[in-house]
């Protein structure tokens, strides 16, 4: 039997193995149309892979994707985070896992986890051609004729897709004439761009604790915020753009962010926190930071915004400058124009449509013998290696029943 694999990434090199050992005298061939193959594992986690995620229970583990939380709770529980782990441990990959829950080779390399997948690959003696276009499939009695892009084409009984996301519905052109239902693609996981913003010479600060939402409407996140000399990123951010990403694109992202500093305080609790500097801190000058959650050069910037002289005391501020302060500080506004991707853990919203593959097998409900995994799935989760899950876990299932 002859299996085609679309897409030498993550998933397509995953299902490539499982499939190896489903069959072992199957003929698998990956079909990489980049002369590399797991060039994303390559870059990604800053280089270093964030693999998976820490085991949670399946259903919280799925509320991290914006897009096919409800498919990946019925799939999970073939292969989930846990399994990932283990799979990667057996093959002597020592895996370490950090505070926020992210997992990474102890090797802080990713080029660990691209020579453990490619031993598998050398093993299983499966072949892997590079510089690979393929244009189209054809349905054919036996099975699929692959159209390559100035190559002969090659012939396949069964055919796993996994070529990846990508922002342009042109380029799900030949899966919709397959008769595949394709969820217009857009970007997620971006940083928001704000043109000259004021904050810009505060870039490179962070703050642990903040929440960030979208004005008018119900898309709010929780937790870290870095500004940067563009805008801002961070995780608050990016999980912001994730859930909102379909929103964001239709408005061409083109809207108000405001954002609570302190969302660890009620503004009551802040309140009294700033009555309480003025009784038990009379005599320190209003430019001293009297915040651990933040940066000193946050204060600054918020003591300037809310025309509060710095060089007065705690005991001088005034009833009119603490309501502005406690504002400024829980509902800040900055307008975001664009968005960007650049080195961070972009995906793809959008795909191939959830109902229309088979969840126990990642089979097409529309064409027999064909399979998909990865991101050309309608699935994309928030960072912390949730999409590689995803990949994972798809691309198990197809392979496993691609090599039946
Ligand atoms: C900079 C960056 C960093 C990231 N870091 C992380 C991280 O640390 N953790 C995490 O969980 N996720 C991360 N992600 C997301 C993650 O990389 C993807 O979700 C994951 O790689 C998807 O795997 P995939 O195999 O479905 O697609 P891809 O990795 O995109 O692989 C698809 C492959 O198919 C090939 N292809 C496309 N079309 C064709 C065709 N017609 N013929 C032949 N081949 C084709 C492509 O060239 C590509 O090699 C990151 C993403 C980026 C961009």
């Amino acid at each position: 039997m002859k299996i085609a694999i679309i897409g030498g990434g993550a998933a397509g090199i995953f299902s490539a193995i499982q499939a190896g050992y489903q069959n072992p005298n199957a003929q698998i061939f990956v079909l990489e149309k980049s002369p590399k193959i797991l060039s994303k594992v390559k870059i990604s986690g800053g280089g270093r892979c964030n693999v998976t995620h820490t085991p949670l229970k399946i259903t919280d583990f799925a509320k991290n994707y914006p897009r096919g939380e409800k498919f990946l709770k019925k799939i999970l529980y073939e292969f989930n985070a846990q399994d990932t782990i283990n799979w990667f441990e057996d093959k002597g990959v020592a895996l370490k896992t950090e505070d926020d829950g992210r997992i990474f080779p102890v090797s802080d390399d990713s080029q660990t986890i691209i020579d453990t997948l490619l031993a598998e690959i050398h093993k299983l003696k499966i072949d892997i051609f590079t510089s690979t276009n393929v244009e189209n499939l054809e349905i054919t009695e036996e099975g699929f004729l692959l159209k390559i892009l100035k190559q002969k084409d090659i012939f396949a009984h069964k055919v796993i897709i996994a070529n990846g996301g990508n922002p342009k519905l042109e380029s799900f052109k030949w899966l919709a004439d397959l008769g595949h239902t394709i969820i217009p693609p857009v970007p997620s996981l971006f940083t928001f761009n704000i043109p000259q913003h004021i904050l810009g010479e505060l870039q490179g600060l962070s703050v642990s604790n903040t929440k960030v939402w979208l004005e008018g409407t119900k898309y709010e996140q929780k937790g870290a915020l870095l500004i940067t000399h563009w805008g801002m990123s961070a995780p608050a951010i990016l999980k912001l753009s994730a859930y909102s990403a379909r929103y964001l694109a239709e408005i061409n992202y083109n809207t108000n962010v405001h954002i609570n500093w302190l969302a660890s305080y009620t503004e009551q609790k802040l309140r009294d926190f700033l009555e309480d500097l003025k009784k038990e801190h009379p005599h320190k000058k209003n430019k001293q930071n009297p915040f651990v959650e933040f940066p000193k050069r946050l204060w600054e910037y918020f003591i300037w915004k809310c025309d509060i002289d710095e060089e007065k005391t705690y005991s001088q501020l005034t009833k009119a400058n603490i309501n502005r302060l406690i504002e400024f500080l829980t509902n800040d506004t900055h307008t975001i124009k664009g968005k960007t991707t650049f080195k961070e853990e972009f995906v793809t919203a959008g795909g191939v449509e959830l109902s229309e593959v088979n969840h126990l097998t990642m089979e097409s409900k529309i064409i027999k013998n064909l399979f998909f995994a990865g991101e050309v799935l309608d699935i994309d989760g928030i960072t912390g290696g949730f999409n590689f899950q995803s990949a994972w876990t798809t691309g198990y299932i197809a392979g496993k029943n691609v090599g039946k």
